[in-house]
């Protein structure tokens, strides 16, 4: 029997979330959160929310990226809470819940815009990181405004075939194919801690990625990146886009189609999912304040296979948040 000493003795310890285990009920059953976690209602007492946002009104080819973050959440359903490669072992020390999805208005895409920032001031005034599950890629200006507000000047890992920095598309300003025009324009970012990587395909015009660069973003076209590992050019981007906040915004399509054939705008020579997870990984040590993972479009890849990269790929932005004490670190001293 507890002595009442040894009782006060104790101290208060907060009880974290765990992903529902394998061994507690089938990883087929129980409710489809993002990685089997409790579904919280409010982000208070939260350090990481994961939040969907099912939006593809901003598309310009195949739609149905609204259907992304329920089928990266039933495909979450296979990730163990712990980090094999890193050690990385985020539920030991954070707080982490699904915050379901955002109520957007699917009839009007800026008014969902307002719905999406005012969301996310309010998750983000709780101390609570977002990983977001997209939706299409003009999610990520709403979230920035909202993440700019909380953190300050934000620098920026951008992994996409596409540079998204139209300035208009059919005439209109807010699209998936204009968000990075926009945060620059909005002040958000700062060029200098920006960089986007995997770009390639065919463009408007031969100049279209330099408007990126004159804002000193670096651009990595994909060409750079292939036939490579990318940890020595996260080594060079970590010295870049560090010294401030950083977000990573993911675009499903920086990948292969092969990898990843479930997205709107697939553009061959894209990168594998082995460089995908060593640019995330190669962000461990920057001051990240959040990412999303964006164009995951389950109608075209019936085998959930990009919404399975795109569910490992959120786990693994999560094992690279400040907060994170991998196991390795208490062994080995670092990782
Ligand atoms: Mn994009
Ligand atoms: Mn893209």
């Amino acid at each position: 029997m507890a002595t009442k000493k040894k009782t006060a003795r104790a101290k208060p310890k907060r009880r974290l979330n765990q992903p529902l285990g394998g061994n507690q009920m089938p990883r087929f059953g129980g409710p489809a959160t993002m990685m089997r976690l409790p579904q919280a209602a409010s982000a208070k007492g939260l350090d990481v929310g994961f939040v969907g946002i099912p939006l593809d009104t901003g598309t310009s080819n195949r739609a149905g990226a609204r259907h992304g973050p329920r089928q990266i959440r039933a495909e979450s359903c296979l990730i163990r809470p712990y980090n094999m490669a890193t050690r990385a072992s985020p539920f030991d020390t954070l707080q982490i819940a699904d915050l379901g999805d955002i109520a957007i208005n699917t009839f009007h895409l800026p008014k969902s815009m307002a719905i999406i920032e005012r969301a996310y001031d309010e998750i983000l005034a709780h101390g609570c990181k977002t990983l977001t599950l997209g939706g299409d890629h003009t999610i990520t200006y709403p979230i920035l405004k909202a993440v700019r507000k909380r953190f300050g000047r934000l620098g920026l890992v951008h992994v996409d075939a596409h540079a998204d920095i139209n300035d208009t598309m059919f005439g209109e300003k807010i699209n998936h194919g204009t968000p990075f025009r926009r945060i620059v324009e909005a002040g958000l970012v700062d060029g200098k801690r920006c960089v986007q990587i995997g770009l390639r395909g065919s463009g408007y015009a031969d100049d279209d990625f330099d408007w990126s660069r004159r804002q000193g973003f670096r651009v990595v076209q994909a060409e750079e990146c292939w036939h490579k590992s990318l940890a020595p050019l996260m080594d060079e981007v970590r010295e870049q886009v560090g010294g401030g906040p950083v977000y990573i915004s993911f675009d499903i399509d920086g990948l292969d189609p092969a990898y990843a054939p479930g997205t709107g705008t697939p553009e061959i020579g894209g990168l594998t999912t082995m460089q995908a997870l060593e640019i995330i990984r190669g962000c461990w040590g920057l001051d990240m304040v959040g990412g999303d993972l964006v164009e995951v479009s389950p109608p075209y890849d019936p085998s959930g296979n990009t919404a399975l990269v795109g569910a490992n790929l959120l786990f693994e932005m999560l094992c690279v948040l400040p907060g994170n004490v991998p196991r390795s670190s208490r062994a080995k001293g670092g990782r």
